[in-house]
């Protein structure tokens, strides 16, 4: 074997990975949120962009990226040049062939330059953080956007030649009716999203929500919020992949699904998780330590649930509609579904779970009360 083919045999042999960068960026904090995030200037968002190179430097030649996801915080914070630095070099270094590459944006800020840039250099889809289609139940939750902007922002993507984008919608959010439901919904096909997720609000303990509860609709109210974007959204068009997250036909977020499918992600940046080599691992939320290169990753360990384990497949699995098959199953661990997994599925009532030849996967009723069924079957 000459020199040449050991080199491609080299290359051949790597994995490829999805890579997620984390950029703790936010000009204000969310009343709710608890995502690491602080605010930054010129300087320390070059910084930042350094760090992180310094960082993927270092796995040059471990893996190749099929899928690259700017997360936040608010990555299109980081302003054009430093996009563009961050996404050309991720896409030379690591990227073999086609991508996606999905950045977080806020349509709070002007876009127009930050979605050239991220065109330019290869960016090709865009998740929005819209929440509701109304003005009033957005400045409630404490955004910083107006429903005129994230139309503003989806004129901006389109020029760009981006036309595969994503809203964030939120449920149970105070003071909201059906009539928000239903007004968001129709603004997502309006602006031909081919991606909507759907998230109920979440009071996380040391937020300004979690430590002052506002008023919210009631649960049982919540849940019908929630079963009525489900449908509304089918009517639509986009069809139900995930607990949360809906597309219209093959526009599933390719980078989403390797968390549910257990596959490898890399994560970059304080408070970013990877999953990679059968290990689970994050870097802690320290900003300035990851600035100066000494910030450690540390392993997560889950002895219920270890990193790679059946278990932890299954249950990202069931998040999915598609659930746990035979045949991934097969592929993956080259055996069946557990036989106390199946009959402890068909024990459940069949409105929350399906069993049959292909696998067990939940129902849209069994997504409601998904803890409580993964228990039961595993
Ligand atoms: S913009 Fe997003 S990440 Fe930043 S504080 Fe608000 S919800 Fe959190």
């Amino acid at each position: 074997m000459d020199k040449n083919e050991r080199k491609q045999n080299f290359y051949k042999a790597l994995p490829t990975v999805g890579l997620y960068i984390h950029v703790p960026f936010c000009v204000s904090k969310c009343p709710y949120c608890d995502f690491y995030s602080v605010p930054s200037d010129e300087e320390t968002k070059e910084q930042y962009v350094q760090a992180v190179l310094r960082e993927l430097n270092k796995r040059k030649d471990t893996f190749f990226v099929d899928t690259l996801y700017f997360g936040g915080g608010t990555p299109s914070l980081l302003g054009p040049q430093n996009l563009y630095i961050l996404t050309d070099t991720v896409r030379q270094w690591f990227c073999k062939d086609t991508w996606e590459c999905t950045l977080e944006a806020n349509p709070a800020e002007d876009l127009e330059d930050v979605f050239a840039a991220f065109a330019q250099a290869g960016g090709n889809r865009v998740s929005m953080g819209l929440q509701v289609a109304d003005d009033t139940l957005l400045q409630k939750l404490g955004r910083r956007h107006t429903v005129a902007q994230a139309e503003k922002a989806v004129k901006d993507l389109q020029k760009q030649g981006i036309h595969r984008y994503s809203f964030d919608l939120m449920l149970g959010i105070p003071d909201q009716t059906e009539r928000h439901i239903q007004n968001s919904v129709a603004f997502c096909q309006e602006m031909g999203a081919e991606h909507v997720s759907s998230y109920l609000l979440k009071l996380e303990p040391n937020t300004p929500f979690g430590i002052k509860p506002p008023a919210l609709p009631s649960e049982d109210q919540t849940v019908e919020f929630y079963l009525q974007t489900c449908s509304l959204l089918e009517e639509k068009g986009y069809l139900q992949y995930e607990i949360s997250n809906f597309a219209k036909a093959g526009q599933q977020s390719l980078h989403n699904l390797k968390y549910w499918d257990a596959k490898d992600v890399v994560g970059i940046g304080p408070a970013a998780h990877s999953f990679f080599n059968g290990k689970r691992t994050f870097y802690p939320r320290d900003l300035q330590s990851f600035l100066l290169g000494t910030l450690q990753e540390e392993e997560e360990t889950n002895v219920a649930c270890p990193a790679g384990s059946l278990e932890e497949y299954g249950m990202l699995r069931l998040r999915l509609t598609e659930g746990i098959t035979q045949e991934g199953m097969q592929k993956r661990f080259g055996k069946p579904i557990p036989k106390g997994w199946i009959e402890n599925a068909q024990k459940l009532p069949p409105n929350l779970c399906v069993t049959d030849e292909k696998g067990i996967r939940l129902t849209r009723d069994g997504f409601l009360v998904s803890n409580t069924i993964l228990a039961r079957i595993m």
